[in-house]
């Protein structure tokens, strides 16, 4: 069992206080590195979650002013800077992440409440320059209504953080549904907003637990006006259907299939180096990591093999071990995909470069995740399930192109639209790929994903909405206009 003095209960927090679900049941949390049992948290459901819609509503009546919300978002970044240790410890039991990555993950996670704390007047009231109609026309930013904030467990403070510094600083009070996997870093960060931010009760409520029924109510309940989802793609279009009920407004952050591009003019060693932290962070459980390696036929024989030395220096072990670099998956559902990838890309003809042969896979005798080893194929082609699904774990499988058009055209060849990556020496190449690549991130000559400062969202089955940067700040409000008669 985890203990942590920002655990107080390992349950929810609805209006205020903690509490366990109205029938007592629980579900464990394991550690991904060990099997062990971190908790037993509360599952709670359709009841447990209207109290909270109610809660938020209840505080909602009062939209606080907009240097209160200013300053509950920097007492939120700075709670979290202040404990990031401790956040980034209970992160890498629950996920398996490196300790190191877990406390960047943090700084990551505050970094979204400072930007939307120092944007937030952009939310004030403006007035149009123009007088059409003989008006002056206002235009306000007023807040949706109590929001709904489902998130999914590869970044358990990140992806929260990006939904929430938006919502309070709309002047809207949340439900938050954290995933079954990683309650705990949620349960610290409301432990947080109890003792550190004060945030008054009803302005975020924590409802951990069965899915379906929590999201069921959220999406039945008249007061609840947004829900922000981030997740599986299935899931995405099941909410998508369920909303049109009462044309609830979805905000959709989905799966990816992210092409990375490496030209023969590209620096190869950096092309590398980018790739090995954009590809195995969290064990490669990542929406926005590499998931097809294209590389120009001239020079891939020789990037495989640069690649190869860097994929067979990774230590994999437990995240809290300080010279580990890459840590278990998180459950055995994740490792049994990425085995599945492995053998049937191997099947249909690609080449092993390092890692593993499916058959020399440590067996999994036990209920929990697994290590899978680092692995890097070749020869990937359209007809691998590599190819055409989000492989989400450390297997890096290489295709090569021809020319532009071929890469572009590989490229382009997913439903999804959420990161690419392409380098090249060739700055007007570059800006033909930044606009024929169908994704919402095109990075060139970096591997870098989101940040706080910059918009980021999907495209295609990739989902829509936007989180960070300004265009994140206005996810949450009405628009409203207002004409004056002059
Ligand atoms: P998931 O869809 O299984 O679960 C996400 C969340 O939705 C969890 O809290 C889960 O409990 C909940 N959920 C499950 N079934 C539900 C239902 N029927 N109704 C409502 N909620 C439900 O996804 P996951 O496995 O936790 O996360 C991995 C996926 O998330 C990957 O596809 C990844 O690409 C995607 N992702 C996308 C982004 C992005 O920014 N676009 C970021 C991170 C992860």
């Amino acid at each position: 069992m985890i203990s942590s003095h920002l655990i107080p209960v390992a349950g929810g927090y609805i209006d205020g206080h903690w509490c366990a679900a109205d029938g007592g049941q629980t579900f464990p949390v394991i550690n991904p590195a060990t099997g062990d049992v971190l908790a037993q948290v509360a599952r709670m459901g359709g009841g447990e979650t209207l109290r909270a819609i109610s809660a938020a509503s209840r505080a909602m009546a009062n939209t606080p002013a907009v240097a209160q919300r200013r300053e509950w978002l920097e007492n939120i970044a700075a709670a979290l800077i202040k404990n990031r240790d401790e956040i980034g410890r209970i992160l890498c039991m629950e996920h398996g992440k490196p300790w190191r990555e877990g406390k960047a993950e943090v700084d990551y996670a505050a970094g979204f409440f400072t930007y939307c704390a120092a944007n937030i007047e952009h939310l004030n009231p403006r007035v149009l320059a123009e007088h059409p109609r003989d008006c002056e026309w206002w235009v306000l930013y007023r807040p949706a209504g109590v929001v709904g904030l489902i998130v999914p467990w590869n970044f358990p403070i990140g992806m929260i953080a990006k939904k929430l510094s938006a919502a309070l600083a709309a002047g809207c009070a949340s439900i938050i549904k954290p995933a079954s996997k990683t309650p705990l870093t949620m349960i610290a960060l409301f432990a947080l907003l109890e003792r550190e931010v004060q945030l008054p009760a009803g302005w975020a409520n924590l409802v951990p637990g069965s899915a379906g029924a929590i999201a069921d109510a959220l999406l039945t309940h008249p007061d609840v006006a947004v829900i922000s989802f981030t997740g599986s793609t299935e899931v995405g279009k099941e909410l998508i259907i369920k909303s049109a009920a009462q044309v609830k407004r979805v905000a959709l952050e989905l799966g990816g299939n992210a092409p990375y591009i490496v030209f023969a003019d590209a620096d190869m060693d950096k092309a590398v180096d980018q790739l090995m932290a954009n590809k195995f962070r969290g064990s490669g459980q990542t929406c926005v990591c590499a998931n097809r390696i294209l590389v120009e036929r001239s020079i891939a024989a020789e990037f495989s093999k640069r690649l190869a030395i860097r994929v067979n220096a990774l230590r994999m072990g437990n995240g809290l071990d300080d010279a580990t670099d890459i840590g278990p998956l998180v459950d055995r559902a994740g490792y049994e995909k990425v085995r599945h990838h492995l053998t049937d890309g191997l099947a249909k003809g690609a080449q092993l470069v390092a890692g593993a042969m499916a058959d020399t896979l440590p067996p999994l005798e036990k209920e929990w995740g697994g290590f899978f080893p680092p692995t890097v194929i070749s020869g990937v082609n359209r007809t691998m399930a590599c190819w055409n699904e989000e492989t989400f774990g450390p297997l890096v499988p290489i295709a090569e192109f021809d020319d532009e058009n071929d890469a572009l055209l590989k490229a382009n060849d997913t439903e999804y639209g959420l990161a690419s990556y392409i380098f090249t020496q060739d700055a007007a190449r570059a800006q033909r790929f930044v606009e024929g690549l169908h994704f919402q991130h095109v990075a060139w000559n970096t591997g870098t994903g989101p940040t706080p400062e910059a918009p980021f969202g999907g495209m295609k089955q990739s989902g829509y909405g936007r989180e960070g940067g300004i265009e994140g700040l206005f996810e949450f409000v009405n628009v409203k206009t207002s004409p004056v008669g002059i």
